[in-house]
């Protein structure tokens, strides 16, 4: 291992006596180059652009005894090129054992490409210095940079094996809400990481993040661990210092398309006056007052919180524009855009509401369908829950914004190993139509079929003629961030057939917030009310336990409390099916306008085409209802 008395020999031996008050952002703006391909300001770094940085790149300098430095941001304000300025600082003038982490290997690949390298060709005095890889041209090798005195090792969270044997005293964790939690058993990534400086006394750790979902986001844990410093701003008017955060901004905006009337201004706390964009940089500027004031004062970790409201490479005009089309998909229950726009523009983490769902509340909510598929189903789709005696199945009508209509629950008996009970399923998914309000009689689009559980093999078999008819064989994946859909099917299975993997529990966060929607419209779940002596599914009590079986635990993952939860299984491989056809049929989205118009020309053709077909006293079924399920 170098020591540091061997690094500061070397320097001596080469002429060169580091400085210890040489900060790194004097380092920056005297030598950091920005390189064309992936900067938006391309050329010298100028502190001066981001004066918030100052404080943060000098604390990450080897004379401040701060050792843990986190900073909580927004996009577009530079925290990857502080690690970036911090790091080549080092490489330059302080070299030593370095690590830095990204949380995937491709993100590491696609930083060091475009990034690290061609900031690197810019400044010879440091490339210089590294050993050459395969080729004389490559600065370094794919895992690490040597140069005299230290190296630069490259890791991703997700695996540890990077220097594993190797102590670094500095060491940069970029983008760490992307840290798994937990690693193989081995506690979270990020602990992990910065055990690898405990052989140096005067480590350096660097983290910085977007948060994400509050409970869950690494960097909200390590900033509330921290002296939580906020960038304070001068008021041009009365000199009273405040920081920036989204209630500080006042804008008007048309309530029906959502669009800002007129410019965002900045509201002084203390006098009130308001402030144009124009003023941003003047009360920014440290000469003019502005500053870092720590919450939590006296914490040895440094925390610094910068929201995108401070980015010279953003306006807040463009912010709250993004914060207005958000709020907009907000209204038809889609929180993801106002999720996003909360944790890379606000800094903040997305706080989410899991109260749990009171299963007596669905009791009285079962209503009268005057056909066996309402008005407002556009699309049908199934879920089937695979059991060792049995099959579940849910038919559910999908309407505009999520709105949804269960239209049949059916238990099949029958062993999934013999073909009777999967005759059974043909009969429900395949050889029968189901009447809607207006008269047409609409077919299933697709079924998801899980093959967890000890009947694998039998569902492959069974979906394996049937994938053109769109019967899809899938597995559940338990990630907590996996979407709906993960990437395309393998066939790497025992039946060889396109297999697709669901994200299940991102897929129940959507249930649950449809389970806790009361008014009809986005996102609103409808359930017949049946004739309890009708040989029809009841939607009783029961089965609402059923559906509301599962609670989410701390770590984000869904797990039932309840014995019975096949109801969840199968309104979740329901959703699958419906993800799988925008998938397939519609790579660029759904459009549930267009849908909606095709649906209702589709209805005219059919009922204009019944009359024509009772006149000839022909019974036969119409040949134009096939042509319009093949569009999908
Ligand atoms: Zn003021």
């Amino acid at each position: 291992m170098i020591s540091n008395e061997g690094i500061y020999t070397e320097f001596f031996l080469n002429g060169f006596k580091p400085d210890p008050l040489f900060k790194i952002s004097k380092w920056a703006d005297e030598r950091r180059q920005l390189p064309k391909k992936s900067s938006a300001e391309p050329g010298q770094w100028r502190t001066s652009r981001f004066p918030f940085a100052r404080e943060i790149m000098d604390v990450l300098g080897p004379h401040s005894p701060i050792q843990q430095i986190k900073v909580k941001k927004g996009t577009q304000i530079g925290g990857t090129e502080i690690g970036n300025n911090f790091l080549m600082c080092y490489m330059d003038i302080y070299p030593c054992p370095m690590l830095l982490v990204m949380p995937t290997e491709s993100l590491m690949k696609k930083h060091r490409k475009f990034k690290l390298i061609p900031s690197l060709e810019l400044m010879p005095n440091i490339s210089s210095k590294i050993k050459r890889g395969k080729t004389a041209a490559d600065i370094g090798d794919a895992d690490s940079m040597e140069f005299p005195g230290g190296m630069l090792v490259f890791g991703w969270s997700n695996s540890t094996a990077q220097g594993r044997s190797l102590s670094f005293k500095v060491i940069d964790l970029d983008d760490i809400d992307g840290f798994p939690r937990d690693l193989n058993g081995e506690g979270s990534a990020i602990s992990v990481f910065k055990k690898r400086t405990d052989a140096f006394p005067n480590r350096k750790i660097y983290l910085n993040s977007t948060p994400t979902v509050k409970g869950r986001s690494n960097i909200e844990t390590e900033y509330d661990e921290s002296d939580q410093r906020e960038y304070h701003v001068v008021c041009p008017e009365c000199k009273g210092l405040f920081y920036f955060q989204k209630d500080t901004f006042i804008f008007e905006y048309d309530q029906e398309t959502y669009r800002l009337i007129g410019n965002v201004k900045a509201c002084c706390p203390e006098c009130g006056t308001l402030f144009e964009e124009h003023h941003k940089t003047w009360m920014m500027n440290e000469s003019n007052g502005a500053k870092w004031i720590a919450m939590n004062p006296g914490h040895p970790h440094a925390g610094f919180n910068i929201p995108s409201y401070y980015s010279p490479m953003l306006t807040w005009n463009e912010i709250f524009a993004e914060f207005l089309e958000a709020k907009k998909k907000m209204n038809t229950g889609d929180v993801t855009l106002m999720k996003t726009w909360e944790n890379t523009r606000n800094a903040n983490v997305w706080e989410e509401n899991f109260e749990k769902v009171d299963e007596h509340k669905f009791d009285s909510r079962c209503e009268e369908y005057i056909s066996e598929v309402p008005e407002g189903v556009l699309v049908i789709t199934a879920g089937v829950d695979t059991q060792d005696n049995r099959l579940e199945v849910e038919i559910v009508g999908w309407g505009k914004f999520g709105e949804s209509w269960s239209i049949d629950y059916l238990v099949l008996d029958g062993d999934p190993k013999y073909p009777n009970v999967w005759e059974k399923l043909d009969m429900h998914l395949l050889d029968r139509t189901y009447k809607h309000e207006s008269g047409i009689e609409l077919k299933i689009m697709a079924t998801c079929i899980d093959t967890g559980g000890h009947r694998a093999k039998y569902v492959y078999s069974y979906c394996k003629s049937r994938f053109e008819l769109n019967i899809f064989a899938i597995k559940g994946d338990k990630g907590i961030n996996t979407p709906t859909i993960k990437g395309n099917a393998t066939r790497s299975n025992i039946g060889k057939i396109p297999l697709f993997s669901v994200g299940v529990n991102s897929t129940k966060d959507v249930l649950h917030t449809n389970l806790m929607t009361e008014s009809t419209g986005a996102g609103y779940m409808h359930f017949p009310k049946t004739d309890k002596n009708s040989k029809k599914f009841n939607y009783d009590s029961k089965y609402f336990k059923q559906l509301t079986a599962e609670k989410r635990n701390d770590d984000g993952r869904w797990e039932k409390f309840r014995t019975r939860n096949e109801a969840v299984d199968c309104r979740v491989y329901s959703m699958a099916a419906l993800e799988l056809l925008e998938m397939i049929y519609y790579p660029q989205g759904m459009d549930w306008d267009v849908l909606e118009d095709e649906f209702h020309q589709k209805i005219e053709n059919e009922l204009n085409l019944i009359d024509i077909e009772i006149d000839i006293e022909n019974e036969e079924e119409s040949e134009n209802y096939n042509n319009w399920r093949d569009k999908y």
